[in-house]
């Protein structure tokens, strides 16, 4: 039997693909995961890799874009993605009533089917290596709810059934699908918000305060880590507090 520490699961050896890797909570996940010792592959729309890290081209609602991206992988590194993190996602805030079918196609596709996609190809090298991390970013929003943002909560919540379906398709072969759902976290889409909207929303968050993009990448550090290895199935809030219960 192989244990969960033996150097088989050492992080040295893992191949980490993390999408939208390139800037936000992604880069510092993938910051996080090197640090870690994986060999971590940034994929993202340009294919220019930041700070130090390799990069793939991969768009993530084009099914031949995550096809390639994984094959440039391979050619990389001589083996299949060993932790997936499916981190690229978008928002298009809209009323109900105002919602285009544009909004709602592109936010579901991108959020979900993006993450779909990449876990199903993912899958299947790590069916063969008989082992393997999947973690799907999340959001609070998810399963909390927020005014406004139907299409986005929508495809948030989507992640949590994808997730436990997988668990339950791959838990016996050694592989893991696990959620983080991050609360407000310090980036660029909420610095750009109103300070009196900052004010509110801190109030109402138990830490009364933001997190930061590492307390997200330290999260997912560990539901990547051979220490995680008999967690699959789980939603991991990183928000402070705020939606806790739900
Ligand atoms: P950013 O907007 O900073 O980054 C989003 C990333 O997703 C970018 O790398 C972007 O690539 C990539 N991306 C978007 N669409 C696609 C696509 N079609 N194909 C490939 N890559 C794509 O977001 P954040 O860092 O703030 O958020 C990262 C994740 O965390 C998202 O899933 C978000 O929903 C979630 N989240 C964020 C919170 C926050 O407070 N910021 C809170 C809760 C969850 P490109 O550079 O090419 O545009």
């Amino acid at each position: 039997m192989t244990s969960p520490t033996s150097p088989a699961l050492r992080g040295a050896e893992r191949t980490a693909l993390v999408t939208g890797g390139n800037r936000g909570i992604g880069l510092a996940i993938s910051l996080a995961l090197r640090e870690a010792g994986c060999r971590v592959i940034v994929g993202c729309r340009s294919g220019a890799a930041p700070q130090g890290l390799e990069a793939v081209p991969l768009e993530v609602t084009q099914t031949a874009s995550v096809d390639a991206a994984f094959d440039a992988v391979t050619q990389l590194t001589g083996g299949p993605v060993e932790v997936l993190v499916a981190n690229a996602g978008i928002a298009k805030d809209q009323l109900l009533m105002r919602l285009s079918d544009d909004d709602l196609d592109s936010v579901l596709d991108t959020n979900l089917g993006g993450a779909i996609r990449c876990a199903r190809r993912a899958s299947k090298g790590m069916i063969r290596l008989k082992r393997g991390r999947l973690i799907f970013v999340s959001s609070v929003v998810g399963l909390y709810g927020s005014a406004g943002q139907v299409n986005y909560a929508a495809s948030k919540s989507g992640l949590v059934g994808v997730a436990r379906s997988i668990s339950r398709e791959l838990g016996g072969r050694g592989i893991t699908a696990n959620v983080v759902a991050p609360g407000f976290i310090d980036t660029a889409m909420t610095e750009g918000l109103p300070e009196d909207l900052k004010k509110k929303y801190r109030a109402a968050i138990p830490a009364g305060r933001f997190g930061t993009v590492d307390e997200v990448a330290a999260a997912v550090n560990f539901l990547a880590s051979p220490q995680a290895s008999y967690i699959t199935g789980a939603v991991l809030p990183i928000d402070g507090g705020l939606g806790m219960g739900n």
